[in-house]
């Protein structure tokens, strides 16, 4: 390095031109391009590669801070067997987000409590974001009742505004709004607001036919199924609860499976399936 350049003033035009990881990183990379004899147009790229390598992570890093998903749910941690009617290469392709977050499509997944909907949902979030989209995973009725003080407020479409920054918002559990969240609508506002412009990601343990309970009339119950699925795809996850079924392997493999399940099959006692309570 030369000895007529004055460091301090380098770091502060730096700072100035907020280049954080070049600010970092040159005086070592100016070293090692030194002592290699780099041209100086593989010194500046280097140094420009690694301040974009930066932004991006970072970027991501924000975009996981804002997005709350649930912790721990990923795709890989995501157990496909246990959902066969879900097609994990189709999976796969909504995770790139192209096509669908662009146009404004939804995604909708049905099935009984669970069968692995919130965390499929979180897990298509997290690889959303890693791709670099912008995700916001939200109970339903949590943000129905942020919407409402916020109408109460006058401020509802502002606060319908300020979502739009994500290509993908996740309503989870959209049928445990209640009747009286529903009465003032904020939720049909929501979803005419994005519609056609920006993404919803939709679960719910109820079919369409059970949504009236959602909104405050029929018309607006068909006018807001009508808008979701316009351009959506459904995933329906029609399997037994997934912690049900877990429990029920570690009953019948493990240490506690009760006596009457010892007698071997074939003397016609009734797979435990069908003689376990619930859990
Ligand atoms: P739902 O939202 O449909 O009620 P959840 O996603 O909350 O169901 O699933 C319940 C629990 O079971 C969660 O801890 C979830 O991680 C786990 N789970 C459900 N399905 C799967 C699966 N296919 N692979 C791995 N874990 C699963
Ligand atoms: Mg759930």
């Amino acid at each position: 390095m030369s000895a007529t350049i004055d460091t301090v003033r380098v770091s502060f035009i730096l700072n100035e031109l907020r280049l954080p990881a070049i600010k970092v990183v040159w005086p070592k990379f100016a070293e090692r391009s030194d002592k290699e004899g780099w041209q100086a147009a593989r010194f500046l790229a280097a140094i420009a590669e690694h301040e974009l390598a930066e932004r991006d992570r970072r970027r991501v890093e924000r975009h996981l801070g804002e997005a709350k998903l649930l912790p721990g749910k990923t795709l890989d941690n995501f157990d496909f067997d246990a959902v066969p009617m879900i097609s994990k290469a189709q999976v796969s392709a909504l995770c790139a987000g192209d096509g669908w977050l662009e146009t404004g499509a939804n995604l909708i997944l049905f099935g009984p409590p669970g069968g692995g909907k919130s965390h499929l949902a979180s897990a298509i979030g997290l690889a959303l974001i890693e791709k670099g989209w912008r995700v916001l995973f939200a109970r339903t009725s949590d943000l129905v009742q942020k919407l409402q003080v916020a109408r109460r407020e006058l401020a509802l479409e502002a606060a319908i505004a300020s979502l739009e920054r994500f290509d993908l918002l996740i309503l989870d559990d959209i049928a445990y709004v209640t009747k009286d969240q529903a009465e003032t609508s904020v939720l049909f506002e929501l979803i005419s607001a994005r519609y056609e412009r920006r993404s919803m990601l939709i679960t719910a343990n109820q079919p369409f036919g059970e949504w009236g309970k959602i909104f405050p009339d029929p018309a607006m119950t068909l006018a807001a199924v009508d808008r979701l699925v316009h351009h959506a795809t459904i995933l329906e996850m029609n399997v037994d609860s997934y912690r049900r079924r877990a429990a029920l392997e570690r009953k019948q493999h493990g240490a506690g499976r009760p006596a009457i399940y010892a007698t071997p099959k074939n003397v016609g006692v009734p797979p435990p399936r069908d003689n376990q309570p619930e859990i």
